[in-house]
């Protein structure tokens, strides 16, 4: 165990979690889901802004997260996901991860580069 989770146990009952949806857009067709794509028009899809998800990842730290789930919609269609996640990597404390219920290569929204970058998580 860290000191930083120690403190954070003896402090605060423990290392913070977090689900981040990165965006409401999706690829996936689910029969139940109101984001399939379907059911919610591409014309709607937002993301979260690039900036604004760095700052949040650092308010989410700072406000003792250490556990954070990329969720969305699919949160592989956000074009910053990479920076996103390496931001994460750098502070090496909050440790990164995601349901991989509908993870095949080709619906990827990042391109097979990327799969690399999100190797670790
Ligand atoms: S993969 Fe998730 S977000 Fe996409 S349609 Fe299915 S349940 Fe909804």
């Amino acid at each position: 165990m860290s000191l930083d989770t120690l403190r954070l146990v003896l402090n605060h009952g423990g290392p913070g979690f977090a689900q981040f949806a990165l965006n409401n857009a999706c690829n996936a067709n689910c029969g139940f889901c109101n984001f399939a794509r379907d059911q919610f028009p591409k014309s709607q899809w937002k993301y979260v802004e690039r900036q604004g998800g760095l700052d949040a990842i650092d308010t989410l730290y700072k406000n003792g997260v250490r556990y954070l789930v990329w969720t969305g919609g699919e949160p592989t269609l956000h074009p910053n996901l990479i920076e996103f996640t390496q931001h994460q990597t750098i502070r090496q404390t909050i440790r990164g991860m995601r349901p991989l219920k509908n993870v095949p290569a080709n619906s990827l929204g990042c391109n097979s580069s990327c799969l690399p970058s999100l190797a670790w998580i």
